[in-house]
């Protein structure tokens, strides 16, 4: 292992973080890849990895008590003492591209990502465009290999202009920055950036964090990214603070104001951080929201 290797490699790890402080815990998974149609595309999503969170108060409910947090739980029939999340990215076939939403963990905690792409007959080297949500390590560790090299040497890396300047500017994301570089192609979002992908702008999870609105045929789905964490307690509470958003106050409005456009437009989600495959509709319900999964 070359030192630029060990240093990359402990930079990745620490940022196991992500933000706030909260430490996860990635659990390691099969491969799994769940295919669908979107009009003439094929969608697959892809499972990496599995996130366990205690109930502690540190992320979910950090505006108010575990004990809130758990008759929440207990109420959809979940564990009480933690908060399971899933770590998925999702694959678009296209004629003419392989497109990839995020990469999820990466080598250096052994995320299952490549495992699910083989599931899905693609090979590295097939993907032509990446998709970042924001760059959080869960969502953009898969970019790089263990040896500090691209995992997708061909693909093109797109992500927001703000969310680039900001990761950029994060040490933990430093080294990963270098590497991916070259590769990366910024916009402004609320623009088509591919034909058929258009990008919405969801801040507050981080600056320059975004979703992704894939259409085909008069057929929609759209990625979701962190705007949601738990399909449980962010939709049954969406206005917790969840401790890993960079701005509370600002994720709150942004989770609020999408999940009731998705809600209102029954539109096809996919989630990365809901139950593998993460792929169903928002509903509803009084003054707040659930999940119905596809
Ligand atoms: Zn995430």
């Amino acid at each position: 292992m070359t030192i630029r290797t060990l240093r990359l490699s402990a930079a990745l790890v620490t940022a196991v973080s992500f933000s706030g402080g909260a430490i996860a815990k990635p659990v390691v998974v099969p491969p799994a890849a769940h295919e669908f149609d979107l009009g003439s595309l094929k969608v697959v999503s892809l499972r990496d990895a599995d996130n366990v969170l205690e109930n502690d108060g540190k992320v979910f409910g950090a505006s108010v008590a575990p004990s809130d947090v758990a008759r929440v739980l207990k109420a959809a029939g979940a564990p009480t003492d933690k908060i399971t999340l899933g770590v998925d990215a999702l694959l678009v076939k296209a004629p003419d591209r392989v497109m990839l939403f995020d990469t999820g963990l990466g080598p250096t905690v052994h995320g299952a990502l490549m495992g699910s792409l083989e599931q899905a007959h693609v090979k590295p080297s097939d993907v032509t465009d990446i998709m970042i949500t924001h760059s959080h390590f869960d969502h953009v560790g898969g970019l790089a290999t263990s040896g500090g090299e691209l995992a997708f040497p061909k693909a093109t890396i797109h992500i927001s202009a703000e969310e680039w300047a900001w990761m950029q500017s994060q040490p933990d994301s430093e080294a990963l920055a270098k590497i991916i570089a070259p590769r990366v192609k910024t916009f402004e979002p609320g623009g088509m950036i591919v034909p058929g992908v258009t990008t919405l702008s969801l801040p507050g999870h981080t600056p320059g964090h975004v979703g992704y609105q894939i259409t085909s045929e008069g057929q929609t789905l759209v990625d979701i990214g962190d705007t949601a964490h738990s399909s449980i307690v962010s939709l049954a509470e969406p206005e917790w603070a969840i401790g890993y958003d960079n701005d509370e106050d600002l994720g709150e409005t942004t989770r609020r104001a999408e999940l009731k456009t998705l809600a209102d437009g029954k539109t096809l989600i996919f989630a990365p951080h809901f139950p593998f495959p993460g792929v169903g509709r928002i509903v509803a319900e009084a003054d707040h929201f659930a999940f119905k999964p596809q």
